[in-house]
């Protein structure tokens, strides 16, 4: 899978620092041989990937990630951004039944679909009605009614030995027929050929023309991988649609269908068909799909947990130097660094459990005032460099230029001074194996 190669290709690449551009393309070789297999056009591919590397080149080094997994990251944000972002809902009528039209060829997967909405539809307290407007195949209407009682929605039909009938006919009347009964949807089933052609294109243009669907949807079987763009493309031309309907998603197609049509059409992908029960249906996720289609589900949560364990890295370093066992000579402006490490861990409370030995401070944590804080910012930002480097040299004279500079009492300079004092010991000790006491230099 994509996930093993290039966890091959960038075994050695963590923690680099920086997206290079062989880095950039390498990781888009492999992302372009997984689209290619996942299905998805030589066009789609090629654009998608320019895309990716441009981002790629411009993006801002994560600390968290290595390069694959970062680029990763771009490609998988950006399938979803094609695929639909969010999740594209079905519009209603304002007045009178919403009008939904279903096209496609032949065994797409339209009269199992238009029952399963249906079904969905009823669930949702919705009162749809089917409408067979396939009268080319012999069984189409007796397949639709056989689904409508089984999901327990009725079906409008002409009625049998009329001969061949007119299915544009059929589709006006069935409006005025939804509108006699009260049904607020009108699910209209049309035919399909085995292949595009230009009548198939005609009947589907002339009942869209005489029902005015509020919403046309293009049903396509997911497993026919590269047919799936001229296909979509034909019926966009021909008819227009508003959405897109992927069925047969239970079968091993990676999904490819599924970005090839929101790329080249922008029509989003709005449901998904996953099998033959009536019940195997869904709003189409496009996070999911992103996923199938790199074939990345563990890569993409090896990512989240590499940013997760990042943060949680972070924590512990502020921890350490909060415990005094950062190196060096302890200084004013670590000190003051340390308060404002205390108020991120502040609001990283909720990861504390993750600290090892910082459960004791949690209460210190939580009723710490951060105003405390901003009060001696304001007093070490109004000494030198020396003051701040060199605590010692800061006489009665510096404390009053230091509380005048900072629009406090000399008092409060005093008591922050005496406070690192006190913390700096506490370091010292701690750092000879003392263990940790309290929170050194904790205001309040
Ligand atoms: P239509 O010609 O577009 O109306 O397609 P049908 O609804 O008649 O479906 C054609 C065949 O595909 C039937 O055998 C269905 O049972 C099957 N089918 C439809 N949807 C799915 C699906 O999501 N998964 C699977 N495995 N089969 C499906
Ligand atoms: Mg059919």
């Amino acid at each position: 899978t994509l996930s093993d190669r290039l966890s091959d290709t960038f075994k050695n690449l963590r923690g680099k620092g920086r997206l290079s551009e062989a880095d950039i393309d390498a990781t888009a070789r492999e992302i372009r041989i997984a689209l290619l297999e996942a299905d998805v056009a030589l066009p789609v591919v090629k654009q998608f990937v320019g895309a990716v590397k441009e981002r790629a080149r411009g993006e801002e080094v994560s600390k968290a990630l290595n390069p694959a997994q970062q680029i990763v990251k771009i490609v998988n944000e950006e399938l979803v951004a094609i695929l639909g972002g969010e999740t594209r809902r079905l519009r209603y009528a304002k007045n009178g039944p919403t009008v939904i039209m279903l096209a496609g060829l032949q065994g797409a997967g339209k009269t199992t679909l238009a029952a399963k909405l249906a079904l969905w539809l009823k669930d949702q307290g919705k009162t749809p009605i089917l409408v067979a407007c396939d009268l080319q195949r012999p069984n189409a209407v007796n397949q639709l009614q056989v689904n409508g009682e089984r999901v327990g929605v009725p079906v409008y039909a002409p009625e049998p030995g009329n001969g061949v009938g007119d299915p544009v006919a059929v589709a006006r009347a069935s409006i005025e027929e939804a509108k006699r009964r009260l049904h607020d949807v009108v699910i209209v089933d049309t035919a399909g050929r085995l292949g595009v052609d230009a009548e198939l294109m005609q009947q589907a243009a002339d009942i869209r023309d005489a029902v005015r669907p509020d919403e046309v949807l293009f049903v396509v079987d997911a497993m026919i991988g590269q047919d799936a763009v001229s296909t979509a493309q034909a019926f966009l031309d021909g008819v227009g649609y508003d959405g897109v309907v992927l069925t047969k998603l239970d079968g091993d197609a990676r999904g490819g269908a599924a970005l090839s049509i929101a790329s080249i059409t922008g029509k989003p992908v709005m449901f998904a068909s996953n099998g033959e029960k009536l019940t195997d249906f869904d709003l189409f996720h496009p996070d999911r799909m992103a996923s199938r289609i790199l074939d990345m589900g563990d890569m993409m949560s090896l990512i989240e947990q590499a940013e997760r364990t990042f943060d949680a890295e972070q924590a512990m370093k502020a921890a350490d130097k909060l415990a005094g066992r950062g190196d060096g000579e302890f200084t004013l402006d670590d000190f003051l660094e340390q308060m404002q490490q205390v108020r991120k861990l502040g609001s990283l409370s909720k990861i504390m459990g993750m600290l090892p030995g910082m459960g004791q401070f949690r209460e210190q944590l939580e009723n710490f005032d951060e105003r405390e804080i901003d009060r001696i910012q304001a007093i070490i930002q109004s000494m030198t460099p020396a003051e701040r480097a060199n605590p010692k040299i800061i006489d009665g004279s510096r404390r009053a230029r230091i509380a005048k500079g900072s629009g406090r009492q000399v008092s409060d300079v005093n008591q922050l001074v005496d406070r690192f004092f006190e913390a700096r010991k506490m370091m010292q000790q701690m750092a000879r194996g003392g263990g940790m006491p309290g929170m050194p230099g904790m205001p309040g």
